[in-house]
């Protein structure tokens, strides 16, 4: 697990970074940026749930800082744009739709 929890973050890493270095070079880093935030924020949640599991009923309770790190990481999948959210620009991305053309028809 812990192997699997270290492959996972560097790889967030390593989104985050591509899309740093994409806007740096001026380029469209909107679904690389939204490809690192739900990434990223739901590898934090597998992460911190896992941590929790190996700690056992130690993770349960107060006397360890993992269960407020398995709280906080719920939060990262809602603000910021919710991981649906960053799905449908990606896929927007991809496939050259509006997902949001029904709401923000002047938007086209
Ligand atoms: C701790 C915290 C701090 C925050 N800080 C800030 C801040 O500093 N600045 C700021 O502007 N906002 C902030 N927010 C607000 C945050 O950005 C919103 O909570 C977020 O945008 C989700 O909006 P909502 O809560 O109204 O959910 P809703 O928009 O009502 O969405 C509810 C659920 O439906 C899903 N959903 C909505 N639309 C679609 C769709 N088209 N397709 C599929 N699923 C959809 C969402 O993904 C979500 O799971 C913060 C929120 C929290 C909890």
């Amino acid at each position: 697990m812990i192997a699997d929890m270290a492959t996972e973050i560097e790889a967030a890493r390593l989104l985050t970074f591509n899309a740093a270095a994409m806007r740096d070079r001026g380029e469209n880093f909107s679904a690389a940026a939204s490809m690192a935030k739900v990434f990223a924020s739901e590898m934090a949640n597998q992460v911190a749930y896992r941590a929790l599991q190996i700690h056992g009923g130690y993770g349960y309770i107060k006397d360890f800082p993992v269960e407020r790190y398995y709280r906080d990481a719920r939060v990262l999948t809602l603000y910021e744009g919710t991981s649906e959210i960053q799905r449908t620009v990606i896929s927007n991305y991809l496939l050259g739709g509006n997902a949001f053309a029904s709401e923000l028809p002047e938007s086209r």
